[in-house]
């Protein structure tokens, strides 16, 4: 039997994202994905997507069917709590960018992946199959180890397993992921209960504003900090209702599905209702009639990590001086999306990242596969020049996020929630074209050139 091209581990975003960009620009390959669950993915929420990343999927072919289950939108308002302007912050623009924002739940945007890679055909996807270690890797390919006992092997390894990549362990065996003491908790509630009741009460000075918020939005406040509400659903007939609480615990994944799902004292999803109700006098009334009723099974946990910069994304040894030394990689092993880089969500990045990773990743193992032969020898460079590339756009979208928490945090001007003050705040506008209209092709063949690696272009 042939050894398989690529071997992916996690069906999650990144994973059959990879599949489908690997399946378009390497066709001679072959392509199988294990994943740890028993079946796709179905937990709730909406994920954003922006511009970067809907161009990559439109180029997949992709973008059309997500279109259809998903929810448009330019602009995201920040607002007082008496519906004062403070902030926008653009996540698309058709005429600006070629794309609005859409926000679709994860686990449509999961199964309309699971169907394009099924009809892709030649791509296995393996459930219950979680990968637990690299067995060995030579210079022709990588055998790997389940927690089952079983084993696989492909020509090369591509970790795609979130944020607590157990093949990142593989590259970095000690490193640790830095929990930044906060979650985001989230709920989804009809879009008609925002207005139901109206006129009924709210927080002084709302009532003229109470039909005139702009969604999606986020509401500061000063003591309780922002509430966000954001539409989803193709019809926007629900809104995700959030906000950041401080936790100073983090836990192990079993450890937040506990806390969340009622396993153990503190977990049931109450705390969390409740959580999203607190200080809820202080906030206007839309925000009020958006937590008066709760369905717990809608509610959601996103606690947020950091990875540390890494130094490298593959797994090391890759020229033939080097493999005279004594470590026994041979750049084999890539790590790729939230396992290489997870991104804090202040500028609703983290999931666009990803789809950048795998999707240059894939530009450049094309290019290297129609080089042939030449491939073997420069591989090491691309997947250099591709780490280099990448990182830096990582390090622009983290600037970025510092940049709208600092504005985010800018104190509302004295009693402008109690009395209703209009607050000026003059903010120069974010400038996003270069994260939102790069021209993929062209920038990886800029990132190769910038290494020296010549094939392909
Ligand atoms: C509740 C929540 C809300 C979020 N909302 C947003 C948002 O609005 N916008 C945004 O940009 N980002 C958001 N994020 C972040 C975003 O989800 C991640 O950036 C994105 O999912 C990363 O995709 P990924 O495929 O790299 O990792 P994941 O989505 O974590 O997928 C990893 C996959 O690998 C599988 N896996 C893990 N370990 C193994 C193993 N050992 N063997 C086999 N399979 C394994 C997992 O089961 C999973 O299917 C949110 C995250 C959470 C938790």
């Amino acid at each position: 039997m042939s050894t398989e091209t690529y071997a992916i581990i996690g069906a999650g975003l990144s994973g059959l994202t990879l599949a489908l960009a690997l399946h378009q620009q390497c066709p001679g390959s072959s392509t199988t994905i294990y994943e740890s669950r028993p079946a796709a993915l179905d937990i709730g929420g909406a994920i954003t997507l922006s511009p970067n990343a809907l161009r990559i999927l439109d180029r997949l072919g992709i973008y059309s069917r997500f279109r259809q289950q998903a929810y448009e939108f330019d602009t995201l308002h920040y607002r007082t709590s008496t519906n004062q302007p403070l902030d926008t912050y653009e996540f698309g623009s058709a005429p600006k960018y070629g794309y609005r924002g859409m926000r679709i739940y994860r686990h449509a945007a999961i199964n309309i992946l699971t169907e394009l890679v099924a009809e892709a055909g030649g791509i296995q996807v393996h459930y219950n199959k979680k990968f637990a270690r690299v067995v060995a890797e030579t210079r022709e390919e990588v055998v790997f180890g389940f927690a089952d006992g079983a084993t696989a092997r492909a020509r090369y390894l591509l970790g795609a397993d979130g944020i607590h990549s157990a093949v990142r362990g593989y590259l970095f065996p000690d490193l640790g992921v830095e929990f930044m003491g906060a979650v985001a908790v989230t709920a989804t509630v009809p879009t008609q209960q925002l207005y139901t009741g109206r006129g009924g009460g709210g927080a002084e000075g709302e009532e003229s504003a109470d039909g005139e918020w702009p969604l999606p939005v986020t509401i500061m406040n000063r003591k309780y900090g922002a509430f966000v509400i954001a539409p989803q659903r193709k019809d926007g007939e629900e809104v995700l209702i959030g906000r950041q609480k401080r936790m100073d615990r983090p836990r192990d994944r079993a450890g937040w599905a506990a806390l969340l799902n009622g396993e153990g004292q503190e977990g049931n999803k109450e705390w969390c209702v409740d959580f999203l109700r607190e200080g809820v006098e202080e906030f206007p009334a839309i925000v009020q009639r958006a937590v008066q009723r709760i369905d717990p099974d809608t509610v959601n946990l996103w606690p947020f990590y950091r990875v540390p910069q890494l130094e490298r994304w593959t797994s090391t040894k890759m020229s033939r001086e080097q493999e005279q030394e004594q470590e026994q990689q041979y750049g084999r092993v890539v790590i790729l999306g939230d396992a290489a880089h997870a991104i804090p969500p202040s500028a609703g990045q983290g999931v666009n990242q990803a789809i950048e990773d795998v999707y240059t990743f894939a530009l450049i193992a094309g290019r290297g596969e129609k080089a042939g032969t030449g491939w073997e020898e420069g591989r090491a460079k691309a997947w250099k020049a591709w780490q280099a590339g990448r990182q830096a756009r990582v390090d622009r979208v983290l600037e970025l996020n510092a940049k709208v928490d600092s504005r985010r945090m800018i104190p509302l001007q004295e009693g402008d929630q109690e009395q209703g003050v209009a607050v000026e705040v003059e903010m120069e506008p974010f400038e996003l074209g270069w994260l939102y209209q790069p021209d993929f092709e062209v920038m990886v063949d800029e990132w190769l050139a910038a290494e020296g690696v010549t094939f392909g272009l």
